[in-house]
């Protein structure tokens, strides 16, 4: 080697928002053990709801976020069938802002008519976020003032992946979780912040809307929730946790939420309030992806329609009110810290070195749920991850519980 290339630059990485040494060491510890021991890298076809896997192993999935079971309704297969006939095209692809099919437009009014509000659609939430996270930042979509950016400790990937970006923009922060008081001293010292949150965690837990109201009142703060975990799953026509019980419906809340969840299709809702075709054409020219690749396709549009139009009617009732009884069913059976919540997930406690062994097992058993331990989850805290959805029958869960119960799983106080 010449001594000109020993002087070549090393790079330090700056890490001031983001660390894969640190993501991709720790995570792929965790995906390698996992997918070693049998219960990641699972390949199974679904059939009425058991999934198959080549060699011939039956199980019902307990870790799948289609809380209603509206993924494999029978109307929203018809609805996407239907629209991929009627328009003819997959994706006719040029950016919307130019050309556009009228297929976003029908189901953007759809969706706004459901939840009362203003609607955008993406292909995906994550995507939805990497868009607005820095216009929101550099004061363009909002009163023009660049906001202090704070990021909720525990927030979703997908929001905490625009960190860089939005740190090019205005300052960014991260915050303890749910940490009102430190909220309400940024809200003090700034001209403006916005507030990154989950509208339901994905360990169980939701967003203090009332409290953040208050700051929203009292300081003008602007709120973006992700409310993924619960639109569909809670609140008229599945409006979700934020809607519900956030009273603040104007410029201050910014909501999104996947469709791909409960909602059972794909794509994603951006929901507005108070703001104008101006604001709308900013989102649709500069949200990141959103002015440049694919829209929701038109299959995806059409399954969509389909589930807006359940929404609508009594079947949707029915379907939260199976799921709030297989939730209930669940936790008068396993003891779990989310237990008494209406919220869909519980995570059953296991200890650090029998966890993966206990997945292994449920597996065995006819059921898939997740470990989460260590270094995912803290030291300590190692569990099973359980969905509940509105299809399971009284029967599997009965018979899940069982076998959770057999591998150390501890049973529900109220429990005989
Ligand atoms: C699942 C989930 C997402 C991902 O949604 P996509 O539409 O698939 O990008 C984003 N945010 C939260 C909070 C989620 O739970």
């Amino acid at each position: 080697m010449t001594s000109e290339l020993t002087e070549r630059k090393v790079i330090t990485p700056p890490h001031r928002y983001r660390n894969n040494d640190k993501a991709v060491g720790v995570g792929n510890a965790f995906w390698d053990r996992s997918e070693q021991e049998g219960v990641a890298g699972i390949v199974a076809e679904l059939d009425n709801g058991i999934l198959r896997t080549g060699d011939g192993h039956e199980f019902v999935n307990f870790t799948c976020c289609s809380y209603l079971d509206l993924d494999s309704h029978p109307e929203v297969i018809e609805g996407a069938i239907t629209a991929l006939r009627r328009f003819g095209v997959l994706d006719h692809c040029i950016p919307r802002s130019r050309v556009q099919l009228p297929a976003l437009l029908e189901l953007e009014s759809s969706l706004g008519e459901l939840w009362g509000a203003d609607v955008i659609t993406a292909i995906s939430a994550g995507v939805a976020s990497a868009g607005l996270l820095p216009l929101i930042a550099s004061g363009h979509l909002g009163n023009g003032t660049r906001p202090l950016m704070v990021f909720d400790k525990n927030c979703h990937v997908s929001m905490a992946g625009a960190k860089p970006a939005c740190a090019d923009e205005t300052e960014v922060v991260t915050s303890g979780h749910h940490d009102m008081d430190q909220l309400e001293d940024f809200c003090r010292q700034y001209q403006r912040v916005c507030y990154v949150v989950d509208g339901a965690d994905s360990l169980g837990g939701y967003a203090p809307v009332e409290q953040l109201a208050e700051l929203q009142e009292k300081y003008g703060l602007l709120v973006y929730y992700d409310d993924s975990h619960s639109v569909s799953a809670f609140g008229e026509r599945g409006m979700g946790y934020i809607r519900a019980n956030n009273p603040i419906r104007d410029e201050r809340t910014i909501t999104i939420a996947t469709l791909n969840k409960a909602f059972g299709t794909s794509g994603a809702a951006i929901v507005l309030d108070g703001y104008g075709k101006h604001s709308h054409r900013v989102i649709e020219r500069f949200a990141g992806a959103l002015s440049y690749s694919q829209p929701m396709n038109t299959a995806a549009v059409g399954a969509s329609l389909a589930s807006a139009e359940i929404h609508r009617g009594p079947e949707l009732v029915a379907l939260q009110g199976r799921l709030n009884a297989n939730i209930a069913l669940f936790d008068s059976l396993i003891d779990t810290e989310q237990a008494g919540s209406s919220y869909p997930i519980r995570v059953v406690p296991m200890n650090d070195e029998t966890v993966i062994d206990a997945g292994r097992r449920v597996y065995q058993a006819g059921f898939y749920v997740s470990p989460v331990f260590f270094p995912i989850v803290a030291r300590g805290t190692a569990g099973l991850r359980v969905m509940l959805r509105a299809g399971q029958t009284v029967e599997q869960i009965q018979r899940l519980c069982t076998v959770l119960t057999e591998v150390g799983a501890p049973a529900a106080k109220a429990s005989p």
